[in-house]
Order: structure tokens, then sequence, then C-alpha cells
């Protein structure tokens, strides 16, 4: 056992007993990324972390980050230190700033070692389309299988054992999902929660900053100190930042838990299932109330197709600045369109591209009513029905994916509700700005599989409350590769 196997919590022990310094950290981090063969990283921040580990100064005993090191999803803005959102059309970018979420971490002597790698864009959920090609799940070593995305880089790194922490962005399952396939605690709040002040924007309506643990316990002490207002961000919530440890150990009796019928009965992985039902025994014994509730399947059926022109047309939108002259490489090109028309035909991969097109199609004038303003109206209606079930539940519970990681070679029937409704339902907690946390569950052929809590906007406490009270009557607290060994 290295110290860095253990939590945050566990570590920062450690660090006061003075068992371990924060540039041993550094340097064991250092070491295990150099050594790693996932493909997880766009850049070790080799340099930078032993700096900072070696002019950390004093221990602060109540600063539970202190000396720990971890992982930033290369999307966040990292100053001075090249962050290209694994796109060619980035590359060699360096921010003169750091994102706000970055910069509550280095105030707190938090050390980042690496900026890893993500779907392009974050557009994606396989782990296998950013500019580095596929990352792998560290559970499957023969690397036939995916790691999930976008936020691949920072799953595969805590589960790997690699750091105890790190930085996603979800904007329609991408910390949750990737958490599920790798036995990770996957958290992102309610939306304006933590500030995305430097997190490329994707679909700025949906896009929360978030993170991956290996405990629900690091997740809630981590949002006490990287949530609240931010005057860089108008869209962060002034809503008072809670100690969100303090009520952690709760008891949940009389708690009432929403299961979505049609989502369960869209799944068809008998062992994601059993389980499932045992983890409900669990909740019923410590005294919860388990309400099965209906959704209308054809509402269900429309999760995806909403979501995905809704995120394809702020895109198109919000990546327009990314042009060959602004951002991105320069092209010749006699008129401003030819340079930049150059620059995007080379910058881009083709489902970026194929993103943007949806997305510019749907915003056309002449389509907009039909497509863009279609899809907003349904978001409202799939939101209305959602807040219903939580009016009387206090939180929705379902496993985070019909399966464990698939191959990459895997070809899915996308009109099929397994994959429509069960693959992709969660986004409904961006739709609704809902905070929302999958932790491990269960086992399938040695690959993990995780469950999703989502809870009322705001109430992130009792959700890390209910979501640690199931932890504890599990085997997978800390769950990592090296763990499992
Ligand atoms: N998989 C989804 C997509 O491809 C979600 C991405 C995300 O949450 N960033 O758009």
């Amino acid at each position: 056992m290295s110290y860095l196997d253990l939590t945050i919590l566990d570590l920062h022990k450690a660090l006061v007993e003075k068992k371990v310094t924060p540039l041993e950290l550094v340097k064991e981090a250092i070491d295990r990324l150099k050594k790693d063969d996932n493909n997880a990283v766009e850049y070790l921040m080799e340099k930078e972390a032993i700096e900072l580990a070696t002019n950390i100064g004093e221990i602060e005993v109540d600063n539970p980050v202190w000396g720990i090191p971890f992982a930033i999803k290369d999307n966040f803005s990292t100053k001075d230190v090249p962050t290209c959102g694994s796109s060619d059309m980035l590359k060699g970018y360096v921010p003169v700033y750091n994102a706000t979420i970055v910069e509550k971490l280095l105030k707190k002597k938090a050390i980042p070692v690496a900026k890893v790698t993500l779907d392009e864009l974050a557009m994606g959920g396989t782990g296998a389309t950013g500019h580095l090609g596929k990352t792998y799940n560290p559970y499957d070593p023969s690397h036939k299988k995916m790691m999930g995305g976008s936020s691949c880089g920072s799953a595969s790194v805590v589960a790997s054992g690699i750091v105890p922490f790190a930085l996603g962005s979800d904007t329609g399952d991408s910390i949750r999902k990737p958490a599920s396939y790798g036995g990770l605690v996957g958290f992102k709040p309610s939306w304006g929660r933590i500030s995305r002040y430097g997190l490329f924007p994707f679909t700025p309506s949906l896009d929360a900053a978030g993170y991956f643990t290996r405990s629900v316990k690091d997740a809630a002490m981590l949002l006490s100190i990287v949530a609240g207002e931010d005057k860089n961000d108008f869209t962060s919530s002034n809503k008072p930042v809670e100690n969100y440890v303090d009520n952690i150990d709760k008891p949940i009796k009389n708690i009432s838990i929403a299961v979505i019928k049609e989502i369960v009965e869209s799944i068809s992985n008998e062992t994601i299932i059993n389980q499932f039902k045992e983890t409900l025994k669990i909740y019923q014994n410590l005294g919860a109330k388990i309400n099965y509730v209906s959704m209308d399947k054809h509402l269900l059926q429309t999760l995806f197709p909403t979501y995905y022109i809704m995120s394809c047309s702020e895109a198109t939108s919000n990546n327009a600045n990314l042009d060959g002259i602004k951002f991105g490489p320069y092209f010749d090109g006699t008129t401003y369109i030819e340079a930049m028309k150059n620059a995007r035909t080379k910058g881009f991969s083709e489902r970026i591209k194929r993103r943007f097109i949806i997305g510019s199609y749907s915003l056309m004038k002449e389509n907009q009513n039909e497509l863009f303003l279609r899809a907003a109206k349904n978001r409202h209606k799939i939101v209305d029905e959602v807040n219903k079930i939580l009016k009387t539940n206090d939180v929705i519970f379902l496993p985070a994916s019909p399966t464990t990681a698939a191959p990459f070679d895997n070809k899915v029937d996308q009109l099929k509700d397994e994959y429509l409704i069960a693959d992709n339902y969660m986004v409904i907690a961006n739709f609704a700005g809902l905070p929302s946390i999958t932790i491990p569950c269960g086992f399938e052929n040695d690959l993990p599989f995780g469950f999703n809590l989502t809870g009322r906007a705001f109430e992130e406490s009792k959700l890390l409350n209910i979501a640690k009270a199931l932890e504890d009557k599990l085997p997978y607290y800390n769950l990592s590769v090296r763990s499992k060994k």
C-alpha cells in the first residue's frame, strides 16, 4: 500500500501525522502517471507540481486538501499550462488565467499534477474521441473496454489509484457515466453551485463543474471548498455554501426514494437489475421509503433527441470563437471566411463538425421553431415531470448505466429504449439543474458498475447524506484498481 492509495481525508491524516510529505506524494503520483498505460494524460505538470510541493510551507491541520495531488480535465483553463480540450483546434493554447475551481484548490494548496484528456471539447461519451485517441479503462488490462466520457482521463487516473480526486465537467452525464464504468464516486452539483469561470463552455444551460473521488465524504468535503458565488461567473449562485460534511452521517429514516419504473424496465442486464433490487433492500432496512413512480415513456424517449438538439445548438454558438484567428491555428486565406474555413476544417474532428452542422441547422431561422425551440419547450416538460416526482420524494435512485463499460467496437441500436432511455436518462439532472451523484454498487465480470442518486436543486447536503448511507453498507469505499488487487 502507498499513501496515494488512500482517500483524501485519510491521506490528510497521514500528512498531519507527518507519515508522508506532499513532495513524496507528488513524486509518486508523477511516477505512476509516467508508468500508466491508459492514455489519460494531456500534459504532465511535473515541474509545476514539484515546485508547489517543495514550497508548500507548514502543514495546515484544518485544511483537508493541503498537499493533496489531483488531476484536472483539460477543458479547465490553467494559467501558463497548456489547455486544449483535447482538440487540435486548441493545440498549443496557454491560458492566462486559472478557472475559478482550480484557483480555489490552489489557494488551499492542493497540488495539480496533470491535465488529463477527454472526448474532444467534452462532446462525447466513450473516452475514445479526443485528439489522443482512446483512453482505456484500468479495469480491463487488455484495453478493449472503454472508460466512458467525456471525462475519461479524470476517471481513469482516479480509478488507477494515481490521484485521490480529479476535476471533471458534466453536460449530460460526463462525470456520472465514467464514474459508473470506473467504480468511482462521480458528483455534479446543482447548476450554479460551482463557478464555471474558466471551463470551456459546451452547453452553458446544462454544464456543471464537478469531480471524481473514491468516497462520498471526500466529495462532500470538496464541495465546501469549491462551491460559491463568483463575480466572474454571473450564473453562479449566491446561496450560502454549507459545510456538506456536517450532516453526512445523519440517519436516513423516513427519506423518500423514487425509482422511475420505465427506466429500470428498459434495462436487460440481470446482474445490474438484481444488484439494484438488493440495494433497494439496504435502503429499506435503513428506514427509507421506496416509491416506484412512472414517467410517460414517450417523454422519456425524447430525452436524448432533446439533449442532442439543445447541446449541439448551444455548442455551435459557444464555439464560434474557435475560428483560427481569435483562437486556434492560423491557416492562410485571403479573407476572414477563407482563413476560418481552413482552420475549422483542419482543427476539428468529423464528429465535432457533425455536431456543429446539427447545431447550425437547428438554429437556422427557418428551422428554429421546429428544432431548437421545440427542444427547449420539451426540456421544460421533462423538468416539470421530474420536479413533480421530487416534490414528494427526496431523491431519484436508478442504475447509472444499463451496462458495465462496453467494448470500443460496440454497436448499439440507438433507437432501442435501452439506449434512448436507460443509457441517457441522466441528462435529466442537467435539464433541471439538479445535483446528482454516482456511487459504485457492484461488479460483473471484474468490471464495476454504479448507481445514481439525483436530488432537489441545492439540496446537496441531503443527497450526499443519502449516498453515504448506501456507501457505508457496501464494500466499495475507496475502490480503485490497486485496492482491488
Ligand atoms: N455523452 C454526452 C455527449 O456526448 C454528454 C457529454 C457531457 O456530459 N459533456 O454529449
